[in-house]
């Protein structure tokens, strides 16, 4: 536990959603299809729009969805979102995964200070930490509101530098860590300076390797109980 402030991203890292990856694409086809556009793009097409970054903008207008419509997209995106999310909570499909509160209970206790960064609706994240009982944990939550946010998500460090900033942390006293199951985490936690940790949980899984990656983890752990032997 060599660490004094542990960043942790929220979904699929905290919070399991099963099979994430037809989970966020239904969302999308939903959001997509309320827009007039003249056709959905394939799977292949639209698995692109989430390793597009900052450049998911020109991918949403390449499908016909307009400049001045992005924000509005991002509404209906987290409209589905969290009605999904809503039903999946209360019927226990979507849960923390089970190191989770021992986890968070261990640091706390430790003294050590926590902080969320999600590219999660912000109203949502709430939601997660209300249900599930989270909201002593926490020194600090980026997650996204409208506007400009969704070029500060991650993989911008953007969020991170935020919280960072927020908690008074001074790089040559204390130490920080950020925890996440996606390259985006990865790549947010370098360009921020901080050390990066790759979570790849039992259903992690990725078409390319982890060491083509430009940015690299510092560590990769399996499970979270591992972070106390970093
Ligand atoms: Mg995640």
């Amino acid at each position: 536990m060599r660490f004094n402030l542990y960043l942790f991203d929220l979904d699929n890292s905290l919070l399991y959603i099963p099979d994430p990856p037809s989970y966020f694409d239904n969302i999308l086809v939903e959001t997509i299809k309320s827009f007039t556009i003249k056709e959905i793009p394939s799977r292949e097409e639209r698995n692109k729009f989430w390793n597009s970054g900052e450049d998911y903008m020109v991918l949403l207008q390449k499908w016909g969805i307009k400049l001045k419509e992005g924000e509005l997209f991002w509404r209906k995106f987290d409209a589905n979102d969290f009605e999904k999310r809503r039903i999946l909570i209360a019927d226990n499909k979507i849960t923390l995964f089970l190191d989770v509160l021992n986890v968070l209970n261990k640091l706390k206790a430790a003294g050590k200070k926590l902080a969320l960064v999600s590219n999660t609706a912000k109203y949502i994240v709430n939601y997660v930490i209300k249900e599930f009982k989270l909201e002593n944990y926490f020194h600090d939550i980026f997650a996204l509101g409208y506007g400009i946010e969704q070029e500060i998500a991650k993989p911008s460090p953007k969020g991170i530098s935020l919280i960072l900033k927020n908690l008074g942390f001074n790089p040559n006293k204390s130490s920080a860590i950020m925890i996440g199951d996606s390259k985006i985490d990865i790549i947010a936690a370098k360009r921020a300076n901080i050390n990066a940790c790759l979570l790849k949980r039992n259903l992690w899984k990725f078409s390319e390797t982890v060491d083509a990656w430009e940015y690299q983890p510092d560590f990769i752990i399996e499970n979270l109980e591992e972070i106390f032997t970093l």
